[in-house]
């Protein structure tokens, strides 16, 4: 049977790649069963306010949800939530349920996600210690942030970073411990990192790189001390855990799916069985842009590949594929990143980080391949599109301010 003629269509996990993916199909025409199972008890949500303005209080819960219950009972859309699904037979073509049941499927979609890293710390199972993933991660932490406290926090990434921001806004005293020699090292430039240190300790947090934490201390239970490898010990009423994810591959990795660091699929989200696709964080793709795969994780990817998957179970055409993009945001800083940087050989900045307003642009043999934008939308959005179509650019023009960047895109595109 071809998938156009698919009459049951099962997505497992209940995200931001799923809930994409369920619009599109249905969008695309798709009319047979549609059934997502998702082991979280929420309705599809949005993660990034968690470490931003809901972690604050300052965005409402209803918000967060992609859609209310009401539009996919319209749209005939089976929700099974607090459902995990825990084997595929390929043969049989059908999920097994954790309670026993069986969803038969003409396509799986797998769109479950990743997990935080574990914490291979002693103590890393104390009460108090914290991660920092879905909503009932932040309904159990933010009810102990109270200003005054003492939070840890374990992992200068942008989860950990952006929760400093907000914790220090609400009036904690917060220590960062971060075993890189700087903080975002896996993912920008040093430029960037010392901005953002300096940034946090302006702003009272204390931040301590290239440190290791030996264990967490207890007492009856709760955690009270973050110990570092040298002795010191940093007093703490929380501590969160924020070391980087791991994908959630082992469902398609148990049915014999092709695997590794993710579950790989090709352009149009594909497995290596023609009958199932991956989308989102869990998924290693083809980055187009950069000749390159890799798995990615941010909220453009997953609804990307979502689209991704849906049309090419409905034989429809594969739509394009932009270049990956993120954002975070911290205290007033809106950081805009368009394309990946890991490869660059050359940066240029335009701009002065004292005026809090720059941007780091990242070439690879005088071709644009990536940008960090600090409250900059227009370097942002141009650079996208330079990205793109692999435009080559001198680093004085990138520099020169006194050329609008919307003019430098259209001088390089010409
Ligand atoms: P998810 O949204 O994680 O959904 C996967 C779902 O599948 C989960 O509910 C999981 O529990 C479920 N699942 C897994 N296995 C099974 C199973 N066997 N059976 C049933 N269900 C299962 N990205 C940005 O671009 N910008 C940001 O500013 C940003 N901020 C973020 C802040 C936080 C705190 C976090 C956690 C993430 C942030 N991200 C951000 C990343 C972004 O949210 C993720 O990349 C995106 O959610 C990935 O979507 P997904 O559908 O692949 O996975």
């Amino acid at each position: 049977m071809s998938l156009q003629d698919a009459k049951d269509i099962v997505v497992v996990g209940a995200g931001q790649a799923a809930a994409q993916a369920v619009q599109s199909l249905r969008a695309g025409g798709y009319t047979g069963s549609l059934t997502i199972v998702g082991d979280e008890s929420a309705l599809p949500y949005q993660r990034p306010p968690l470490s931003k303005a809901y972690m604050k209080g300052k965005f409402a819960e209803e918000r967060l949800y992609f859609k209310p219950a009401a539009w996919y009972e319209d749209q005939k859309i089976e929700v099974l939530l607090g459902t995990r699904a825990v084997a595929i037979d390929r043969t049989k073509r059908s999920v097994e349920l954790g309670h026993g049941g069986q969803l038969p499927y003409d396509a799986l979609i797998l769109a479950t996600g990743s997990r935080p890293r574990p914490l291979p710390t002693p103590g890393a199972n104390l009460n108090g210690v914290h991660d920092l993933r879905t909503l009932a991660d932040v309904e159990r932490l933010r009810p102990t942030m109270v200003a005054g406290r003492r939070m840890v926090i374990i992992g200068a990434g942008y989860i950990g970073l952006e929760a400093a921001a907000v914790a220090r806004q609400m009036g904690l005293e917060v220590t960062v411990i971060e075993m890189a020699p700087r903080v975002l090292a896996r993912v920008t430039s040093p430029v960037i990192s010392e901005f953002y240190t300096a940034e946090h300790r302006r702003q009272g947090v204390t931040i301590l790189t290239g440190t290791l934490i030996s264990k967490l201390d207890g007492e009856a239970g709760d955690v009270t001390a973050a110990i570092l490898a040298d002795g010191t010990r940093i007093p703490a009423d929380m501590v969160l855990a924020g070391i980087g994810i791991l994908p959630n591959e082992e469902l398609a990795r148990e049915a014999g799916i092709a695997c590794s660091n993710g579950i790989l699929v090709d352009r149009d989200a594909r497995t290596s069985d023609p009958g199932v696709f991956a989308a989102g964080d869990c998924a290693s793709r083809p980055l187009v842009h950069f000749g390159r795969s890799g798995r990615l994780e941010s909220v453009h990817n997953a609804i990307e590949q979502g689209k991704l998957a849906a049309a090419a179970i409905l034989g429809q055409p594969r739509p394009a594929e932009d270049c990956p993009w993120f954002w975070s945001d911290q205290y007033d800083l809106k950081l805009q990143i368009a394309g990946l940087s890991q490869d660059h050989d050359t940066h240029v900045i335009r701009g002065d980080p004292e005026t809090r307003k720059f941007a780091v642009f990242y070439l690879r043999n005088e071709t644009l391949i990536a940008v960090d934008a600090v409250n900059s939308p227009p370097e942002f959005l141009a650079s996208k599109k330079l990205i793109m179509t692999g435009a080559k650019l001198a680093p004085r023009v990138l520099s020169d301010t006194s050329t609008p960047m919307k003019d430098i895109a259209a001088q390089a595109a010409a």
